[in-house]
């Protein structure tokens, strides 16, 4: 069994203690505590606020090329560290160790992406009035970010704010998620044993109100981003706006899928599945509204619950495993409330809604159809392991339906018709749309939603963009 450490905050390149009270890790798939996190105060966050200046003025003019150098060196050994981080990433957060070892694998692409994005950070030249005049358009880093990222997926939800804001030339102070502090804490020794100057990158824990409050409010911070649920978001889009902050809001979503009747559905069945049980479910981008034409609703549905066998629940470090317990207890009470509220009105509980064992924050895969508008977890984001699967009549109430709700971050379809395709991307309010395959969420393409999903974009050439600001520059030669 591995050892599962204490997290320290990291500041002004120091790792150290804080001087909040240390909160508790917990096991979700045992309940246990198996660690403790350190928790910042007031005295740590000014730290954190003045080395974050001092790093600024050190790393902004850092060359592009160095910057890049660094951050591929801290690539290089996060990969070299899978193996260690992978178990820790287990033991806090719940996921079986394939999908921890995905997630770091995944988070060395998007530094290595951003790295290169580093070097590509172009302005412009407007052609200009005079023949002795020059008008340029530069782009700047914007200032020392403030970031804060949940517990879902620990590394990457931290890395895409991360090498994003440093490849732009900025500082960072992150705030990591408190229940899953370890992994986070190996991201950022990655990029501290790469060298990357003291000050430069920050983590701290602790309160997470406490602190959004102190550093959002902080004239030092020039950018947030936040990744978590719509009402926390909708809170600190508030206090960013009173301080005319900018801010990247990567919200809830509530992602509908459109089965059309000339979809393949076995594909469509194995492909939603995958993803909707993937992480327990704890994905904002997680396929979880189904909505599938009535002509091929009962072959769907049948091949839908047969991929519900392949999947083992269990603890995430047995190798078996393909999908582990909810990473807090929270989801796990979540879950039951949704499915007693889904069948008090009138669903069916076709699979799973229930808790498994009594040890651990297990809850079977599970399948609810006709779940009425009226059902809880039609208006809200269940964020666990629950699909609905509803009827529909044709391509214009399939996307009224999938166009229902205040989210818009991911949405999903299956058709062969090249016209129903166009339409969609067309029709369907999301910030992002896959059609026929699960093609979301790569380092080179844009990732963020709107409607109460959010604003701002993280990943690809536009998530560079949130950490640069335009300086117009004109001069004329004497
Ligand atoms: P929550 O609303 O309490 O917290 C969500 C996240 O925001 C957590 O990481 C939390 O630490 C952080 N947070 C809470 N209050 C904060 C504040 N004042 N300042 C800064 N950060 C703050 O909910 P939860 O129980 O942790 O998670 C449940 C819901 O959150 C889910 O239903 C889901 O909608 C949403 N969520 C979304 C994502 C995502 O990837 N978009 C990730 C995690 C959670």
């Amino acid at each position: 069994m591995p050892v599962y450490p204490n997290t320290p905050l990291h500041i002004g390149g120091q790792w150290r203690p804080g001087a909040g009270l240390a909160l508790d890790v917990v096991n979700p798939a045992t309940g246990e505590v198996i660690g403790k996190v350190e928790s910042a105060a007031t005295t740590d966050l000014d730290d954190a606020l003045a080395a974050a200046s001092s790093g600024f003025t050190v790393w902004r003019r850092t060359s592009p090329m160095e910057r890049a150098g660094i951050m591929k060196k801290a690539a290089g050994l996060l990969a070299e560290r899978i193996e260690k981080i992978a178990p820790l990433l287990t033991m806090e957060q719940g996921k079986p160790l394939q999908q921890a070892r995905n997630e770091i694998s995944s988070a060395v692409e998007i530094i290595h992406w951003f790295a290169e994005e580093t070097t590509r950070a172009y302005g412009r030249s407007i052609p200009a009035r005079m023949p002795d005049v020059t008008q340029d358009v530069v782009r700047e880093p914007v200032g020392p970010v403030a970031a804060f990222t949940p517990w879902n997926f620990p590394i990457n939800q931290s890395v895409l704010k991360l090498a994003a804001a440093l490849a732009a030339g900025c500082s960072i102070i992150m705030k990591g998620p408190e229940e899953t502090p370890a992994s986070c804490a190996e991201l950022v020794k990655a990029f501290a044993d790469a060298g990357i100057p003291d000050g430069v990158v920050n983590l701290v824990y602790g309160v997470p109100s406490f602190i959004s409050t102190y550093l959002i409010s902080h004239p030092i911070i020039r950018k947030v981003s936040f990744t978590g649920s719509t009402p926390v978001g909708k809170a600190l889009a508030q206090l960013a706006g009173q301080h005319l902050k900018p801010i990247t809001l990567e919200l809830g979503g509530h992602a509908p899928a459109l089965v059309f009747d000339d979809a393949d559905t076995d594909d469509a069945a194995r492909v939603l599945a995958r993803a909707k049980y993937y992480n327990a479910g704890q994905v904002c981008i997680a396929p979880t509204r189904l909505l599938v034409h009535r002509a091929v609703f009962d072959q769907f549905v049948a091949a839908f619950e047969n991929e519900l066998k392949a999947i083992k629940t269990g603890y995430g470090l047995d190798p078996d495993v393909t999908m582990g317990p909810l990473a807090n207890e929270r989801r796990l009470a979540a879950m039951l409330e949704f499915v007693d509220d889904a069948a008090e009105h009138g669903a069916n509980i076709l699979s799973g809604g229930h808790r498994i064992g009594t040890r651990g924050n297990y809850f079977a895969p599970t399948i609810v159809l006709g779940a009425t508008a009226e059902c809880r977890v039609q208006r809200d984001e269940p964020f666990g392991p629950i699909a609905l699967i509803n009827r529909v009549d044709d391509y214009a109430q399939a996307v009224a339906e999938a166009n229902r709700l205040p989210y818009g971050l991911a949405a999903y379809a299956f058709s062969r018709s090249a016209r129903t395709m166009n339409d969609l991307a067309r029709d369907i309010e999301a910030g992002m749309l896959s059609i026929n395959h699960h093609g979301l969420a790569l380092p080179e393409t844009p990732f963020g939603g709107v409607k109460e999903s959010g604003y701002g974009t993280e990943g690809g050439s536009e998530g560079i963009d949130a950490y640069l600001t335009p300086k117009f520059v004109s001069k004329r030669f004497i």
